[in-house]
């Protein structure tokens, strides 16, 4: 493949800035940027433990914005720093709006952040109070149409109790009929590396059957089949990585005809799967083999914060790695209309704003 001059690079980085693009696969913690990481880390008292922890973010960061590859599980003990500082409403709010905003100004129209509702006894937050506050910063922006739509989706966190991924089910039933399509959906994340899901597939249907939107990581890693096939069969109305899907990729024939059967779209994070080193390189990420396969695929960022990096970077990597051109990039955003959780009217105005951006 023939490399690109630095004029060429130049033009791509700006054609992959200018075009509208689709967001759909962000955990609102994982995006917060540095900037705001500071902010909210102004707001508490100084201690010795926060120090250690920015000293520790700023360190991660380096690492990351190098592309240094670290394990899942160490990706996974970076989260909980994050969630220090984002323990009371008023830091759910800030977050929420620098997140919206940072995505509108990397000319994203369409958003769909996702959350796991904490509780912190010793601020007030609720797990109400957290996806209320959430919900109120989205409609705010929503309402002052700076240019992106925003919608929510609740994560189900692998690693809590069953009682508690109970509540949250319920929870998003509750605001689902309440909160005026805002909120569309249900995530299943976390460490895969615990929790039976057959314990959890009975909430899932539930929530399907209530209307709502499933989307789920499923074979994240290499040694999940049994579970990622339960998962498959309820079924997902987007997959969440789906790394290990294909028999080449170490998955299972009876996986990869599921997912072709109901053509379930699945979410690419390219950067985030070679840092969390789930993929060796950029040119071995399956993004490649489902697009080839005309499969449906979006590009996401996943946790833009945490894994340095925004939707713009990710489709000048889609681009850079697997020789796309302009009306490739622009054909991957324009179908990622297809695959949002919102109603049709908005799929409407989405395709109609992209003709006007053409
Ligand atoms: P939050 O739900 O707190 O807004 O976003 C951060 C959380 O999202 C993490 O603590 C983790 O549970 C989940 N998460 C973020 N990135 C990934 C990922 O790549 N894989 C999985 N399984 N979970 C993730």
């Amino acid at each position: 493949m023939p490399s690109r001059s630095q004029t060429e690079k130049k033009k791509l980085h700006d054609f992959c800035m200018k075009i509208p693009k689709v967001e759909l696969h962000a955990h609102l913690n994982g995006s917060i940027s540095t900037d705001t990481l500071q902010k909210l880390s102004a707001r508490k008292s100084s201690s010795d433990e926060k120090a250690s922890d920015l000293a520790k973010l700023a360190k991660w960061k380096k690492l990351t914005e190098n592309r240094e590859q670290r394990s899942l599980e160490d990706c996974f003990e970076i989260f909980p720093l994050v969630h220090k500082l984002v323990d009371d409403a008023e830091a759910v709010a800030i977050a929420t709006r620098d997140v919206i905003q940072e995505f509108a100004a990397d000319n994203v129209k369409y958003l769909e952040l996702r959350s796991s509702p904490k509780e912190n006894p010793s601020t007030g937050l609720t797990r109400r109070t957290y996806i209320e506050t959430v919900l109120k910063e989205i409609k705010q922006s929503n309402y002052e149409s700076n240019g992106i739509l925003t919608r929510f989706l609740l994560s189900i966190d692998r690693k809590v109790p069953l009682p508690v991924m109970g509540e949250v089910v319920k929870l998003a039933e509750e605001f689902h009929t309440s909160s005026e399509g805002l909120l569309v959906g249900l995530d299943l994340s976390g460490d895969p590396f615990t929790t039976n899901v057959s314990d959890i597939i009975p909430l899932l249907s539930r929530a399907k059957n209530a209307g709502l939107k499933l989307a789920l990581h499923l074979a994240e890693t290499d040694d999940r089949s049994a579970e990622s096939l339960m998962l498959l069969q309820v079924p997902p109305d987007r997959i969440g990585h789906g790394t290990f899907i294909h028999p080449a990729a170490g998955g299972t024939d009876e996986m990869e005809e599921l997912v072709n059967r109901l053509k379930i779209p699945i979410e690419c994070c390219l950067t985030s799967n070679l840092i969390s080193r789930t993929v060796k390189s950029y040119s071995e990420h399956h993004f490649k083999y489902w697009l080839n396969k005309n499969h449906p695929v979006v590009l996401c960022t996943d946790d833009k914060g945490v894994f340095s990096t925004n939707l713009s970077e990710e489709y000048r990597i889609a681009a850079e790695t697997y020789n796309l051109q302009n009306d490739d990039l622009w054909r991957i955003s324009n179908e990622s209309i297809n695959y949002i959780f919102a109603d049709d009217a908005t799929k409407t105005s989405l395709r109609d704003e992209w003709q006007i951006c053409r």
